[in-house]
């Protein structure tokens, strides 16, 4: 499933012994694999070949320049969702008209930049949206393209704060107003609607609510077709599983192979079809790195502080999400043959991991079976390339930790860590106003 793999005991990502890089480093750390990263990248574009689609690459799933660099280098195009994930595929050389802006509150000078770019897609989610973005690409004297955002309602059966595509969702228009969308705004000179945009939520495990979004997305391009509207693109969005634990999720080629025959109509037509996978690139392809600070024994319940937590890994307690977590270094009785909440295996002991956060909230794992650890451990927490470092704050005026790039034997700082100074330069000074 990715490049991290145990090797007599000791936890290498590609050729590098993650032991041996945290001594040069410090902890905590982000470690990526490029490797893992462009063989998923390519996967999905393997799997999807006979669409022919552009791959937009989710930014908010894991942005590092560095990373997204790698992608751009390879034909992806980026999904973002704001002026800051805009300069960040500029930065990284994304090609612009392969770029799609989503979001339902970008703001005058977000799609201000976006038309300078020219952009390839806005991602609209509602009337009022277009309207202003319609007359500001007129006050520029220019024309840009549009894909409707449409909630086709089904339910993607993932965690409530990750779906999107329900009837009662903040996201985009059900499909009743959609055909009346199009037909107010389908012949619009300044901003062209010629596109639908699904994305259902994330993270999702099973092919049919795809097919079933798809299949009411198809049906809707038919009606607005009768009606004289001609959809050329249709944007299938992201959401495609990632393995938190080992073989959780389908394949890209599971994905591909319900829905490239789906799709295959609508691409003869001319049709041009998007992806906007995130997670099922980014997140076997990090890990995040952490010491053992304390042991804590309060009543029965066993606690290993380490030196990170819910300030750089926000996903076990907002959403619920699961990492496997493990040592770095371990006896040949406890190398883990699979990434499963539970591992049968002789000598574990039940703890719940924490950090240092000044919440009850910030734990990365609760009830978990780990071998022995003690002060100055290495933990490794597995599957935290995506939604990870993008959503690390620096609550309890933390510094975020560094980045590292790992190809092969070699290792890249792709960010350094921040420093104290960091966190209060935007204070250096206070001015009048
Ligand atoms: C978050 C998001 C994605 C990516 O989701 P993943 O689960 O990371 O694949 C794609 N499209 C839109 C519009 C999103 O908001």
């Amino acid at each position: 499933m990715d490049a991290f793999e145990y090797r007599d005991g000791q936890l290498y990502c590609e050729q590098v012994n993650l032991d041996d890089l945290t001594r040069q480093t410090g902890t905590p750390l982000y470690v990526y694999s490029r490797r893992t990263f462009e063989d998923h990248y390519d996967r999905i574009a393997r799997a999807f070949v006979d669409l022919d689609p552009i791959i937009c690459y989710s930014i908010k799933s894991c942005g590092n320049v560095h990373l997204c660099k790698l992608l751009a280098n390879r034909g992806a195009g980026m999904d973002v969702v704001s002026g800051g994930e805009l300069y960040r595929a500029q930065r990284a050389g994304a090609v612009m008209n392969k770029v799609v802006y989503a979001g339902v509150g970008k703001t005058d000078r977000e799609i201000c930049d976006a038309i300078e770019a020219r952009i390839g897609w806005f991602n609209i989610e509602s009337e009022a949206e277009f309207e202003n973005t319609a007359s500001i690409a007129r006050r520029m004297g220019a024309t840009a393209s549009a894909a409707l955002r449409v909630n086709p309602d089904v339910d993607p059966k993932t965690h409530d704060k990750t779906t999107t595509g329900k009837k009662e969702s903040k996201f985009g228009v059900d499909i009743e107003r959609a055909r009346r969308f199009f037909e107010r705004y389908g012949r619009d000179p300044h901003l062209k609607l010629r596109g639908i945009h699904l994305h259902i939520g994330s993270p999702v495990y099973t092919v049919e609510p795809y097919v079933e979004a798809i299949t009411r997305a198809l049906a809707l391009i038919d009606d607005l077709a009768e009606q004289g509207h001609r959809v050329d693109t249709l944007d299938i969005g992201g959401g495609f599983g990632a393995d938190y634990e080992s073989a959780q999720s389908p394949l890209a080629a599971d994905y591909a192979a319900q829905l490239v025959p789906l799709l295959k109509p609508f691409h003869d037509a001319g049709g041009r079809i998007i992806l906007e996978p995130g997670r099922s690139i980014a997140a076997n392809a990090g890990a995040l790195l952490t010491r053992v600070q304390y042991i804590k024994l309060g009543g029965r319940k066993k606690f290993v502080i380490v030196d990170t937590g819910m300030h750089h890994l926000v996903r076990p307690t907002l959403y619920d999400a699961f990492h496997f977590i493990w040592p770095t270094s371990v006896a040949p009785m406890h190398q883990p043959a699979t990434r499963a909440p539970k591992l049968d295996m002789p000598g574990l002991e039940t703890c719940d991991i924490v950090g240092p956060i000044c919440e009850t909230g910030d734990y990365l794992a609760k009830e978990r079976s780990l071998p022995p650890v003690t002060r100055g451990d290495l933990l490794c927490v597995f599957s935290a390339g995506a939604y990870g470092m993008v959503m690390a704050s620096n609550y309890n005026a933390m510094p975020r930790p560094a980045e590292v790039l790992i190809e092969g034997s070699k290792a890249t700082l792709i960010r350094r860590a921040e420093t104290y100074e960091d966190l209060v330069a935007p204070e250096a000074e206070a001015t009048a106003l």
